[in-house]
């Protein structure tokens, strides 16, 4: 147990002792690389309302500055998923969903949610449980499923898909207690009501009661309520005192943009649900209002061109598809579609740019496959058989199809 001796160190929030195997050098770098491809799987940055951001920012500093780990280099987005979630990655990389948002009622809450998740990141607990293992055992089942339109979750090679797994996996019973007690510690010196906290908690628990499967794919499946959490933090704040800001005038302003466009948002959730049971008119006619409703989105144009694709009208999808690309050409996703429907159309250069592009944010084992077709079809052939070589040990059917066309090749 040598290496248990050399990486003790104390939980920089509790104070107590702990094992620790990983610096907070790496710790620091592994959050700043997972952050944008960890966004990226769970719907992207939501663009249309930059001032949101803004907000939600200043009041996560105003919880960061006064946690325990003050110096993190913080850093806080609004995610575009329906799902109401949040999450963590080491060194202070937090993201909260539109979907959530939309379910607050003030500002004390956004502050109680936000210092939740600085308590994990700042207490180490995901990196705790990484070193642990629990992470690699869970393996990636259910990450990133959230929504159905995520088919790249399980596709996802390398360094993104260990930053899936730390936002994503299931916290213990223990971590979750220390977050809700140090998150409500810090409300009341940032100077909000840590009732709210309360209250949240017991909304949570009683929607988890209920059979919302929009809650129970996101934040009930990686912070679980429980009645434990709902009397513990009750007993904390009747120690310490409830009562403080609340801020529901400033809150139903600033996300008064998200609510105004939830129908629209709406209509493209169901039309993901329509096209998912193979009605793809109705899909189509639900996409069509959501992209009236909001025609700057590049999430709607994505779908409705892989509605066109499963429509077998590739012309018509690559219009969607460049646009979804040049509203928001950073979103891997929207590359990776466009990529895989130009290689369709056989315009392998194209196709190339595209997958390439891709890759860059959030490497795939399908992009890589489908670059070592170009590559052969170019007469690429060591470029070929890199590509293959890369994806071949991914398994399943993409990793069969690799290891098939690497045989070939070198044969
Ligand atoms: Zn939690």
């Amino acid at each position: 147990m040598v290496v248990a001796l050399n990486g003790c160190a104390v939980n920089p929030v509790t104070g107590e002792r702990q094992l620790s195997l990983i610096p907070e050098s790496q710790e620091l770098t592994l959050g700043a690389e997972q952050y944008t491809p960890t966004q990226q799987t769970q719907g992207g940055q939501f663009y249309l309302d930059p001032e949101l951001t803004v907000y939600v920012r200043e009041v996560g500093m105003k919880m960061a500055n006064v946690s325990d780990r003050p110096d993190l280099p913080y850093e806080f987005v609004v995610l575009n998923s329906s799902v109401p979630n949040a999450w963590a990655l080491p060194g202070g990389k937090i993201a909260i969903n539109r979907g959530l948002l939309v379910k607050l009622d003030d500002e004390a809450q956004l502050a109680s949610v936000l210092g939740h998740e600085i308590v994990h990141a700042a207490a180490r607990h995901s990196v705790q449980r990484m070193q642990q293992g629990m992470l690699i055992s869970a393996g990636m089942a259910g990450i990133g499923m959230a929504m159905s339109d995520n088919e790249w979750a399980g596709l996802i090679m390398g360094g993104a898909a260990v930053g899936a797994q730390l936002a994503l996996a299931q916290y213990s019973q223990g971590d979750e207690l220390e977050s809700d007690a140090y998150g409500i510690k810090y409300m009341k010196a940032a100077g909000y009501d840590p009732q709210a906290a309360v209250e949240l908690q017991e909304l949570f628990l009683s929607l988890s009661e209920g059979n919302e499967s929009n809650w129970l794919n996101g934040l009930f499946a990686s912070h679980p309520p429980s009645a434990t959490r709902v009397q513990a933090n009750q007993e904390l704040v009747q120690k310490i005192g409830g009562g403080g800001y609340r801020g529901i005038e400033i809150y139903e302003r600033r996300i008064a943009k998200i609510k105004a466009l939830q129908p629209a948002y709406d209509a493209h959730d169901k039309a993901i649900e329509l096209a998912s049971e193979g009605d793809f008119s109705g899909a189509l006619a639900s996409i069509n209002t959501a992209i009236k409703a909001e025609p700057r989105e590049a999430m709607f144009y994505a779908l409705r061109g892989r509605i066109y694709q499963n429509q077998n009208e590739p012309g018509k999808a690559q219009i969607d598809f460049d646009k979804a690309v040049s509203l928001y050409p950073e979103m891997f996703q929207y590359q990776l579609y466009n990529g895989l429907n130009e290689l369709a159309l056989n315009n392998l250069n194209k196709a190339k740019d595209h997958l390439e592009r891709a890759n860059e944010v959030v490497p795939t084992s399908i992009s890589y496959l489908r670059l070592g077709d170009i590559a052969k079809e170019q007469g690429r052939r060591d470029d070929a058989i890199s590509y293959y070589s890369a994806v071949a040990e991914a398994g399943g059917d993409i990793g069969e199809e690799a290891k098939r066309k690497l045989a070939a090749m070198t044969n």
